[in-house]
This record gives structure tokens, sequence and C-alpha cells, in this order.
């Protein structure tokens, strides 16, 4: 709708007036019988229209003002209610609406997708907000540029897409989103950062069963959120992978779900145990270290190793406050063992990507060193090359803070991505811990052999340390000695075990060297 200027109202407002003051005067000439039936000779009479045409013409100009206000204001209740202002898409209001719409008419399977730009608010606080919304626009028009008749996109906040989509059968609609994700990957701005990294997204699907749709309108909106809920579900099963993934609802996986007030319930009552799993010197087979690993004491689901809850923490953000609390506790252990006189070996804690975002991180860690005033050698910290996702500057940055406070820093799982070599070529880092995937895989060939002996070789020419994890059979431990590996960890050597076990071994490691 054009709004109108203030020159039309204007013009319109001193045309009422012209032509109410000629045609005042035209029908007093006829009244009183003139021929002249233009122009009144009566001074009064002239004023008089004159006055009384302003007075139409302001009437007549506010009501066109009270016209557009009306129409203005109608738009902006209509665009506030259903359109999402960075994309021009619909939000999800106006997705419910048109897929009960659609549902209730048509006959045809669909699917409900949620597909969200992974790590999205690590993107906005990085590169700024325009960047941001330009991700936005860009994902939008790819979207509007590939739905068919009858399907549906629509934006739902952050970095968060809602699709109706035709369904005919799961590998069609996953084929279909991959090209999307891929589409969606080949964002590139060349003038900033961004360009060094790609945008990668996921999608939760949930398939609508004819049982699903329901022919009264209402109630379909109703359950409508419902199946957004369950595709949202599908999808924080797979965030953060840093790559294009879709996943289909399973039920089963849903009763599994843990919700914020399980994590409440947790930490009021201390659910969280922290266990830890020895490393041992390769050469000597003393105890030469230990890995942090958490676990879930459940109230109801009983005891959950992290595999069941730290995702589903890194997607929610508790996963900050999880790893400070298990760094706390392994410096009040190393404090005591030191008061104690047990001399105790290094221990790594597990550190999610999350932290490097947060502004604080660097300081927090100090503060809890100095609370309990442990020399910062004691503590590793365990960093995965899914960070090779972030922006190197910045993780440079944070490891260079943290290498000035005297931590050690690791890559863990080294191997098991994508950018192995790319993060060992930018990043200072002390441990490179193998990967026990990579090394199951690759031990039983003499090719696997020769891999793990020049990764080895590398580290030991970059000067760092390397853990071989994951080590299960005295075969693996023989070929990691005679490669020249530092340190093993694995079930071979020992079990993540309870602190008070760890502490036991500790004590006894100290009487063995005789000290
Ligand atoms: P990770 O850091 O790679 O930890 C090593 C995992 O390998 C541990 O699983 C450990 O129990 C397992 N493991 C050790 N030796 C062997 C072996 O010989 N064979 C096999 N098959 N597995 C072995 P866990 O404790 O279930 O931890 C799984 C993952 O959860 C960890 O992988 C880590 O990524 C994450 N995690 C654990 N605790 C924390 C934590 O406090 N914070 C964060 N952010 N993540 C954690
Ligand atoms: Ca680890
Ligand atoms: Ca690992």
């Amino acid at each position: 709708m054009k709004k109108r200027s203030l020159f039309f109202k204007g013009s319109v407002a001193l045309a009422v007036w012209i032509v109410f003051f000629f045609v005042t005067n035209f029908i007093v000439c006829v009244i009183e019988g003139r021929e002249k039936v233009f122009i009144n000779e009566n001074i009064s009479v002239n004023i008089l229209s004159f006055f009384l045409g302003f007075f139409i013409s302001v009437i007549v100009m506010l009501f066109m003002n009270l016209i557009a206000i009306k129409r203005s204001d109608k738009k902006h209740i209509y665009e506030m209610a259903y359109i999402d202002k960075v994309t021009g898409l619909g939000n999800k209001n106006k997705f419910i609406l048109e897929t009960a719409g659609v549902l209730t008419k048509n006959k045809g399977k669909y699917a409900v997708v949620v597909l969200e730009v992974n790590n999205f608010e690590v993107i906005n606080e990085h590169f700024g907000l325009d960047e941001g919304d330009a991700i936005l626009k860009y994902i939008a028009d790819i979207l509007k540029a590939n739905i068919f008749e009858g399907e549906i996109v629509s934006r739902a906040g952050a970095g968060r897409f809602n699709l109706l989509i035709k369904y005919d059968d799961n590998d069609g609609v996953k084929t279909r989103l991959e090209m999307l994700m891929d589409d969606i990957s080949e964002y590139r701005r060349t003038d900033t950062e961004i360009s060094k990294c790609s945008v990668t997204s996921c999608c939760g699907i949930y398939i609508i069963n004819d049982t699903d749709i329901f022919n009264n309108l209402k109630e379909t909106e109703f359950n409508i959120s419902n199946v957004i809920g369950r595709a949202k579900f599908a999808l924080s099963q797979i965030l953060g992978k840093y790559m294009n993934y879709c996943a289909f609802y399973d039920e089963e996986t849903r009763n599994q779900l843990i919700s914020d007030s399980d994590v409440e319930y947790a930490i009021k009552n201390n659910e969280f145990v922290v266990y830890i799993q020895p490393k041992y010197d390769i050469k000597d087979h003393t105890l030469s270290g230990g890995e942090a690993l958490v676990r879930w004491n459940h109230h109801s689901k009983g005891f959950l190793t992290p595999d069941k809850f730290v995702p589903v923490f890194e997607k929610n953000g508790f996963i900050v406050d999880l790893d400070m609390f298990v760094f706390e506790t392994v410096c009040k252990m190393q404090r005591k063992w030191l008061d104690m006189g047990v001399n105790p070996v290094r221990i790594s804690v597990n550190q999610s990507r999350m932290h490097l975002f947060k502004r604080d991180y660097v300081e927090n860690l100090k503060e809890i060193l100095d609370k309990y005033s442990l020399p910062a050698e004691l503590i590793e910290l365990e960093i995965t090359e899914t960070i090779a996702f972030e922006s190197m500057d910045v993780i440079s940055e944070v490891l260079k803070r943290l290498h000035d406070i005297g931590f050690k820093i690791s890559m863990d799982d080294f191997g098991s991505g994508y950018s192995s070599l790319n993060m060992l070529k930018n990043l200072d880092v002390d441990v490179l811990k193998i990967d026990k995937g990579f090394f199951e895989e690759t031990s039983n060939s003499k090719r696997g052999q020769d891999i793990i002996e020049s990764i080895i070789d590398m580290a030991s020419k970059l000067g760092m340390e390397t853990v071989a994890e994951g080590v299960e059979t005295v075969e693996q431990a023989e070929l990691l000695q005679e490669n020249g590996c530092d340190i093993a960890q694995g079930y071979f050597y020992a079990m993540p075990m309870p602190i008070s076990d760890y502490e036991n071994l500790q004590i006894s490691n100290k009487k063995d060297s005789g000290e």
C-alpha cells in the first residue's frame, strides 16, 4: 500500500478548497439569477465561501490522514505479528497458520523441517550483526528459490528456519535438504574473515503421519507447534557437528530427553561426579598424568556417561558451567594432594569450544587456580580440533593468554576431524592426543602403522608430547613404544576411576618410585 505524500494531500485539499469556492459562487449566482455565473460580486458571500472552503479542505485532509494512519497501523501490526524484518520471510506464527491451512486442505504427505545454522551466535558475536543478517538473507534467498508451490518457508528466530516440504521418502527429503545445506555453505564474503570458514547447518526432520493431521484448523495449528517441537528435537541430537547434517525424529531418542529441570536438580544434589583416567609413561609404565572425565549420577536415569549429556549441554550452554565445575574439582584435589606431599602428576580437563567466546574465560580459570594457590603446570587443558571452525586469530590469542598463566594445552582427538594438520600449523599446543578411533583403524595394517609413526615423528619435531588414547591391547602398547610415543591412555592400562581410587593409585605410585 502506498503512503500518500504531504504534497499529494495538500494538493487534494487545495483542489477541494478551490472547487468549493467556485461551486458556492456558482450556486449563489444561479439562485440570484445572475447572468455572469462565475464570480459573485457580493464580498461577504465570497469571504464566507472562502473560509467554508478552507474549513472543508482541512477536514478532508484530516480524514485522509486518519485513513492512512489506520492503514499503516494495520500493516504494521500485520508485519509485527507475521513478518521477519531481516529476511522478509514469514515468522513462526505465519508458518503455523499457513501450514495448518495447507494440511487441512491437502491430502499429500509432508515433512516439517527445522534448519539451523551451526554456531550462529558465534558468527554474530565474532563477525558482527551485519554479517549475521547478511547470512540470514542469503539463506532466505536460497530457501525461497528452492521451495515448490504448496510448500512453506519461514524464519523461526536467530539462525533458525522452518520449512514445510512435500514428502516422498526419507532419501528424497535428505538429498534435497543436503543440497540446500551445500548451497548455504557456499556463502562467502571476501572482505571479511568469514570467508575463511564455511557456514554449515543442520536439519531436524519430522514426517507428518496421517494420524497427525486433523480436520479442524484450530486443532491443527496446535499440533503444528508439537510437530515443530519434534523436528527441533531431532535437530538437537545433531547440532554443532560442524558440518551439514540431517536427522529424522525418532521416538526412542526422545524418551531419553534431558530437561532443564533435570540439570537444576543435578546441580543442587551434586549429581555430577568427576572420574579420572590415569595416563602412563610408555617407556617405564609409571603414572604420568590423568584425564578428568565427568559422569552424571542421575536420580532416575542412573549412571550416565558423557556421550548422553555433553552434546546436549554443548547446545544449551550448560557445558561452560560443567567444565568449570570439573576444573575446580581437579584444582581442589591437586591442592589436597600437594598438601599431603603426594607430588601429584598433571591432570587434563576437557574444555568445550564454547569457552573461547566467553570474555572472562581466562580470568575465571585464573581465579579458580589462585583460589587453591595451584601451580598452573599441574593442569592441562584439552581442546578439540573441532574449534578449527573458529577464527584462528581468536584461538591463538586465547591460547597465548593460557600459556602465559602456565597451563599446558593439548589437542584432543587428533586425526578424527578434517583439519587436524591445519590446526597444528596455526596453533601453539604442547601435547598431541592421537584419537582412539584413528588408532583402532590404522594399527592393524603396515600402512596404518606407518601413519602412526609419522604422526609421532612430526609431533616430536614440533616439540610436542604425544599421548595415544584408547590403547586396549598389549600389541598396541608395544607398537606405540617402538614408535617413540610418550604417553598411553586406555583400558589396557586403566579405566576411568573415581577420584578416591585415583588418589590411592597416586599414593602407591609414590611408594613404588621410592619417594
Ligand atoms: P575424550 O575426551 O576423548 O575422552 C576419552 C574417552 O575415551 C572417555 O570416554 C574414556 O572413557 C574413553 N576411553 C578411555 N580409554 C579407552 C579405551 O581403551 N577404549 C575405548 N573404547 N575408550 C576409552 P568418556 O568418559 O565416555 O568421555 C567421552 C567424551 O565426553 C570425552 O571424550 C569428552 O569429549 C567428553 N567429556 C568427558 N568429560 C568432559 C568434561 O568434563 N567436559 C567436556 N567438555 N567434555 C567432556
Ligand atoms: Ca579428552
Ligand atoms: Ca579424546
